[in-house]
């Protein structure tokens, strides 16, 4: 579904990524689960475009349901893989960065588990070759995606923006779904290295100029910003 200009949504169950145009060329904004290369083929032929167009996979995190097809898009399109320097190596070891979560069981997390389980996204799968980026770049890619780090869900989490198509893309630095109690609505995520850095990276978000905030979970958010991050610390505390 298009959700902005020239960006296509690609999702199912918990999972979202995003399809960036521009000339022809694709940025490819996460890679899911292992299980959801058919959700990118579809995803693709819906924009008319192939795996050939794809100039670059742009990681918000190194999680297993955000990186799931990096690997493969990588090795068959092929295409760079692109993650901040804090999550790089993570990214390259398949291994998960340290932190905990808020668990409370809810039939949320029971079907985020099974979707899980089902589409290989226990395990993170490496990425044998992937280019670290930092604050403040602008990446030469489709869309010309600018880098917003917003640590604590992971060391190297990060938003990106879409300035000329008013999109943020905000990863697991604030979300829409909350995957454990199936809760709706801007939060920061029940999983993270350091929750409070999570809360204080979302004013790294908040000036950012968009009209859309696009999560990696969860269904677009049709405001900004700063608004997405209001009701975000407006629920801070009662989960
Ligand atoms: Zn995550």
């Amino acid at each position: 579904m298009q959700v902005a200009d020239r960006i296509e949504r690609v999702n199912e169950n918990i999972v979202n990524f995003y399809l960036v145009e521009e000339a022809g060329r694709v940025t490819v904004v996460d890679a899911g689960m292992p299980g959801n290369w058919g959700l990118l083929v579809d995803g693709l032929a819906r924009i008319g475009r192939t795996l050939a167009d794809i100039e670059a996979v742009v990681l918000t995190h190194a999680h297993s349901d955000h990186v799931g097809i990096a690997e493969r898009i990588r090795s068959e399109a092929p295409a760079e893989a692109r993650i901040h320097d804090a999550d790089l190596e993570f990214l390259i070891a398949g291994k998960r960065p340290p932190g905990g979560m808020d668990l409370g069981l809810s039939r949320r997390l029971l079907s985020t588990l099974a979707y899980g389980l089902r589409n290989g996204g226990i395990r993170m799968p490496p990425v044998s070759v992937a280019r670290g980026f930092a604050d403040g770049d602008v990446l030469d890619l489709p869309g010309s995606p600018r880098i917003v780090h917003a640590p604590g869900h992971t060391p190297g989490s990060c938003a990106i923006l879409f300035e000329s198509r008013g999109a943020l893309m905000s990863g697991d630095s604030l979300g829409t779904l909350d995957v454990v109690s199936g809760r709706t609505g801007p939060s920061i995520s029940p999983f993270r290295t350091d929750r409070a850095q999570a809360i204080a990276s979302l004013a790294r978000l908040e000036g950012l100029p968009a009209t859309i905030v696009l999560p990696g979970h969860g269904e677009p958010f049709a405001g900004s910003p700063a608004e997405a991050v209001a009701q975000a610390r407006g629920r801070l505390g009662r989960r």
